[in-house]
């Protein structure tokens, strides 16, 4: 058959481990058959990574800023145990930190629902994606054991000299903690835009939640500027999409979510956004039917899995034992980053190869041939567990 073409190449960041296994599979056994596939690629594999002293990483993020559309592999972030077994000259940063600081970009995370796979939440029919912000609050902290008696206190030193700022967080009278936190607006507004933005491409309605009766500063600025720029760019184009802009209080939102059949975009601040999505992924299913792409306000797509590089798996690999890997989501970053390269580039043929393939994945599972992880919790009955490979075998069969 002829293959179908690509004009631009995708940004391809090879990965470590068991998905770096499952990476080369995927390639050779369903996409190279039916695309002429063109790629840039970047080795993001830790010992290439050690190699280069991280500089693959960062020019990988230049890379995806130059063609707009990566996909990446889960790779190792090192930890103590990994530097001795990798040998490193120094504990690497995480390589999604580092793209993510380079492309200054929202994290969107949506489960693939299939039949059989039932969520626990019985009401949930449509899968709900998170939007989390990926800058500031507690995660770029500054904090203080208080040892006893005395006082804490903001100060704001103005770099152009003017007048300071200064409140008291408390009058300690014996021992305690404190913590100082920031963000930007510039960062909220490209979340905001960034969560208007998907809303919008997809179709659904977006909620925003955050604490502003409690924080009347802080979190309130989040809902102002969410208001704002919701009501100067974005209300007329979601009134013509027939979609909705929700705001709402977090306590309030975590009711609703569970109450929901699901099917909207819940843009969530960066802590609401880590214990949620953790919570949602489980409640789904599995981590390994989780979809993640990150996307910058500037309009760069990186897609992925959600999951990281299922050591155990590898090692039982390496030790020539059978695996049983779930190679669904990032068979679906694949889909989604040529689905994108497809619509930017007017190729229809592409975005329809994109679509089928997905839909093959999805036949599979639900015609009951899955891996292990799945046939573990599927509701249905006749299933045959399929290894690691059999599963990719299936799919293209299908295809
Ligand atoms: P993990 O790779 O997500 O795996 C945790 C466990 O979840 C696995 O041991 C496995 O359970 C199950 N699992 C995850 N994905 C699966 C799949 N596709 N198919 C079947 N089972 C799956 O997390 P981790 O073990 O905490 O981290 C391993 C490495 O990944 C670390 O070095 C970490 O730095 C990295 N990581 C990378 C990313 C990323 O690149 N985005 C994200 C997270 C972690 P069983 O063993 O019980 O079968
Ligand atoms: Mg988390």
């Amino acid at each position: 058959m002829t293959k179908i073409a690509m004009t631009t190449p995708l940004v391809e960041m090879d990965g470590d481990e068991m998905t770096r296994v499952i990476w080369q599979m995927i390639k050779d056994e369903l996409i190279t058959p039916y695309v002429d596939l063109k790629t840039e690629y970047y080795d993001l594999g830790l010992e290439h990574r050690e190699a280069t002293g991280d500089q693959v990483t960062i020019d990988s993020a230049e890379a995806t800023k130059r063609l707009g559309v990566a996909v990446k592999c889960a790779t190792i972030t090192p930890n103590a145990a990994r530097v001795e077994e990798y040998n490193l000259s120094q504990m690497w940063k995480s390589p999604n930190g580092t793209i993510r600081a380079l492309l200054d970009g929202t994290v969107f995370r949506a489960p693939i629902v299939v039949k059989g796979i039932e969520p626990y939440v019985r009401t949930w029919q449509k899968p709900i994606t998170i939007a989390r912000h990926a800058y500031g609050d507690i995660y770029k902290n500054t904090e203080l054991r208080i040892p006893g008696p005395g006082k804490v206190e903001l100060v704001y030193t103005p770099a152009d000299g003017g007048d300071e700022l200064r409140a008291t967080v408390h009058d300690f009278d014996g021992a305690g903690i404190a913590q100082g936190i920031h963000n930007l607006d510039a960062s909220i507004e490209s979340f905001a835009r960034a969560s208007f933005e998907y809303a919008l491409a997809t179709g659904q309605d977006l909620w925003f939640a955050s604490k502003d009766t409690i924080s009347k500063t802080y979190d309130h600025r989040f809902k102002d500027i969410f208001q704002e720029i919701f009501d100067a760019d974005y209300r007329e184009r979601f009134d013509a999409a027939g979609i909705e802009y929700f705001y709402t209080l977090i306590d309030d939102a975590v009711a609703r979510v569970i109450r929901s059949e699901g099917g909207f975009i819940w843009a969530c601040k960066n802590y609401d956004g880590d214990v949620m999505s953790d919570m949602l992924s489980t409640a789904f299913g599995s981590l390994a039917m989780m979809t993640s792409v990150l996307v910058s306000p500037k309009g760069y797509y990186e897609y992925e899995a959600a999951h990281g590089t299922v050591q155990r798996h590898y090692y039982k690999h390496l030790a020539g034992e059978k695996t049983s890997t779930n190679s669904v989501a990032t068979i679906f970053a694949w889909t989604g980053a040529l689905r994108k390269r497809g619509e930017l580039d007017g190729l229809d043929d592409l975005v329809a190869f994109a679509d089928r393939l997905e839909k093959a994945t999805v036949d599979t599972i639900e015609a009951g041939e899955m891996t292990g992880d799945l046939a573990a919790i599927t509701t249905l009955t006749d299933v045959k567990r399929l290894d690691t490979l059999e599963f990719i075998k299936a799919i293209a069969s299908r295809m």
